[in-house]
């Protein structure tokens, strides 16, 4: 089922999401959130863009080159960041035709509880790193606009 997407400056947007308490209740919010994904042609998007105020995010870099690849990431911890930082453009369903580039850790480990209620852990480099620290970000309220490098 497709989802409207939240826009800037909407609330919910800027609120500290709650961790997802039970995966199998969570699972249908999840594959719902990965249709709104694909059909806004977008590559991550976090359950407060669609107005849920929970820890979860879905993820696929790179179904653009190829096969669909979708993760599901709820209550996820970033475990360790890189010192070397890595620089790129970064998009948002979330705010329009408003691209912002941003600095971050190059590489991350993470861990995470899938749809399955599997509980992972694993190491992201160059377009995953960013994306799952930018969707990560969403579940604390911050946008990219708050990384936004002024001249
Ligand atoms: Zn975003």
């Amino acid at each position: 089922m497709i989802l409207p997407i939240v826009h800037h400056p909407d609330p919910a947007l800027r609120q500290l999401c709650k961790p997802v308490l039970d995966v199998a209740q969570t699972a249908g919010l999840a594959a719902d959130m990965l249709d709104t994904m694909y059909h806004a042609s977008g590559r991550g998007l976090a359950a407060p863009q669609v107005g849920q105020l929970l820890r979860l995010f879905v993820m696929d870099c790179s179904w653009k080159d190829g096969e669909r690849s979708p993760l599901v990431m709820m209550n996820p911890e970033i475990l360790s960041r890189s010192d070397e930082m890595s620089r790129r453009e970064e998009g948002c369903l979330s705010i329009a035709d408003h691209p912002v580039w941003v600095t971050r850790p190059a590489r991350i480990e993470v861990m995470w509880v899938d749809e399955t209620a599997e509980q992972r852990r694993g190491a992201f480099d160059g377009f995953d790193a960013a994306c799952i620290q930018h969707e990560i970000d969403h579940l604390d309220g911050v946008l990219i606009l708050d990384h936004e490098e002024k001249p």
